[in-house]
């Protein structure tokens, strides 16, 4: 399949499943989200062959969860697998992504680095005098892998600030148990912006290839260890899209990473990046359109690695 055939796919898959958004809604939880139009709708595949996308493909939006696969790329390569893991599991939950309800476990850290707690256990590792610092090591990674300056929405990050109570929540339950050392508050914000950096879903695909291609840059520059982007790309398999990652295996099967602004970055190993847009969530907080698009595409061109 040429690059002009496979536009008019990603053109089809647009057309066919846009209307789905009545089936979901917008996340208002962060009331800055809730102004999201979840009419929007957009698919790009990034290949070495280059970029194909349909739809809207160029509107920023805010990476949410998405984010946390890089945080994670970052910190595995700054303290190693085996202070990470000492602080954050590997095994998924079946619970949506915000639950606090598993924290209470044995071992008393979070299950994975997928669910919000993970993630905020995995920003309080970042490594850096000053927040500042510490969240330059996740942009830094982002502007080599995208080639531009990063930035994020102010207004996104202002209202999850000023709402992220159960996030806070969290954040102080790890610094309880040890899992989180330093300031909680400072954790929380670092988690904030990270959730807050704008993409396109063009972009999206962009960064989906460089996790396809095992942590090397479109222009070959490898930026992180293969064995890192390998186990990145697991979780996103078994946590990726939270409590509904089994039925994504089964349905679409490829990892993935879902954010709440209705982005979703999908890689299929080795060979290119996915990146979807459509800010109507389904109850579990995945991207309606998103799923079913890349649903159909995986059908269509059998792209399951299963
Ligand atoms: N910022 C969001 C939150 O913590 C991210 C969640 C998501 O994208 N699933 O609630």
């Amino acid at each position: 399949m040429n690059q002009a055939q496979l536009q008019q796919v990603l053109e089809g898959l647009v057309a066919d499943h846009r209307s789905a958004h009545h089936l979901g809604q917008v996340a208002d939880y962060i009331p800055e989200l809730g102004k999201g139009d979840p009419s929007l709708a957009g698919i790009a595949v990034w290949s070495p062959e280059g970029l194909v996308s349909a739809g809207d493909c160029r509107i920023p939006f805010t990476l949410q969860s998405i984010s946390k696969i890089f945080t994670l790329m970052v910190v595995l390569r700054d303290r190693g697998e085996e202070e990470v893991f000492s602080r954050v599991g590997s095994e998924p939950t079946g619970d949506p992504f915000n639950s606090i309800v598993k924290l209470e476990t044995a071992e008393r850290r979070p299950l994975n680095p997928m669910i919000n707690a993970g993630a905020i256990a995995v920003c309080g590792m970042l490594e850096g005098k000053t927040l500042e610092e510490r969240f330059a090591r996740v942009t830094d990674l982002l502007e080599e892998v995208l080639g531009r300056p990063v930035s994020i929405d102010e207004n996104v990050y202002r209202s999850e600030k000023e709402t992220g109570h159960r996030n806070r929540a969290l954040a102080y339950f790890l610094k309880d148990t040890g899992v989180l050392d330093g300031d909680v508050e400072e954790v929380v914000d670092i988690y904030f912006r990270q959730c807050s950096i704008l993409v396109t879903c063009e972009e999206l695909a962009r960064l989906g290839l460089f996790v396809a291609n095992k942590g090397v840059t479109l222009d070959g520059r490898r930026l992180l260890p293969r064995r890192i982007v390998r186990l990145v790309s697991t979780f996103m398999v078994t946590c990726g899209m939270y409590n509904a990652s089994g039925e994504f295996a089964i349905n679409v099967g490829i990892p993935a990473k879902s954010g709440v602004a209705g982005g979703i970055l999908a890689v299929v190993p080795e060979r290119f990046g996915i990146g979807t847009f459509g800010p109507a969530l389904d109850r579990k907080g995945n991207s309606i359109v998103g799923v079913r698009m890349l649903r159909d595409l995986s059908r269509q061109f059998e792209l399951s690695i299963f």
